[in-house]
């Protein structure tokens, strides 16, 4: 068997837990902004019924979806899922734009070397802070965010080294598919038989919602368009990097770009800085 098929029984026990859910609206949550404020309002602290196919059949559960990576090379899968609240340090975040990146293919086909599914892959995207739990400071409900899957617990020695910034806490995580929190837990289940469901990345964007570390929540203006700032949360940080950190480019650089993705794009324009 390659890697893991699903998570141990007591990680179920553990994920569903908590207050019961909320009660259904299945025409979904209107995607207005004007609206958003109010149905956040409504999910915060409770267990989030995601959307799908099948008959609503919880209680007080509110609407969402997800695309569960069930095996490797095999379609994603559109289905209800159940979001549980954010415990203490976490953010659940409702996902309003998601990006399709170069990784997430790569683990998708299951090149990596865990080989977790059932997964929620997708790394980059914006969002909307829904609800936090204990010890949360510096996020509010309706506060617009990037989930950042390179985050910095800003204490181990990798995050306090000038050289790096790979940190122990967070990066060192991902293979595990759970929480940081306590490396023990999901906080997504399948709504048909509650079967838990592998994070990624410690973000999982490909979902209407999702819970992070508060770590992997990135503040923005709210002013900010979220359909072109989600290139934040992977493909143009990850191109002007290179440029600057890596390749070290300076003023009188000649510069070949292969490929015109987001990441080359970003290449190319902050080349145009120097
Ligand atoms: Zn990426
Ligand atoms: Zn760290």
């Amino acid at each position: 068997m390659e890697g893991h098929e699903v998570i141990r029984e007591e990680h179920v026990k553990e994920v569903t837990r908590g207050d019961p859910p909320l009660e259904c609206i299945c025409q979904g949550i209107p995607p207005l902004e004007s609206h958003i404020a109010m149905s956040l309002a409504a999910t915060a602290g409770k267990v989030i019924k995601c959307k799908g196919q099948t008959k609503c059949d919880t209680p007080r559960a509110c609407v969402a979806e997800a695309a569960v990576a069930y095996k490797p090379k095999v379609p994603l899968v559109l289905e209800d899922i159940l979001v549980a609240p954010p415990q203490a340090n976490e953010v659940r975040i409702k996902m309003m734009n998601a990006c399709v990146c170069q990784s997430d293919l790569y683990f998708w086909k299951g090149k990596d070397t865990e080989k977790l599914f059932p997964r929620i892959l997708g790394h980059e995207g914006a969002g909307i802070v829904e609800s936090f739990g204990a010890n949360v400071i510096g996020l509010k409900p309706g506060d617009k965010c990037i989930p950042a899957w390179q985050a910095e617990c800003q204490k181990c020695s990798m995050c306090k080294s000038s050289r790096t910034n790979i940190c122990e806490v967070f990066m060192f995580n991902w293979g595990s598919g759970l929480m940081a929190s306590d490396k023990k837990t999901t906080r997504f289940t399948r709504a048909l038989d509650g079967k838990p469901i592998y994070h990624f990345f410690g973000i999982s964007v490909f979902s209407q919602y999702t819970v992070v570390d508060e770590a992997c929540c990135a503040k923005i203006n709210n002013r900010a368009d979220l359909t072109k700032i989600c290139l934040l949360g992977c493909g143009i940080p990850t191109g002007v990097g290179s440029a600057w950190k890596i390749a070290k480019v300076h003023k009188s650089s000649t510069v070949a770009v292969f490929g015109l993705g987001t990441i080359g794009l970003a290449v190319h324009d902050s080349i145009n800085y120097f």
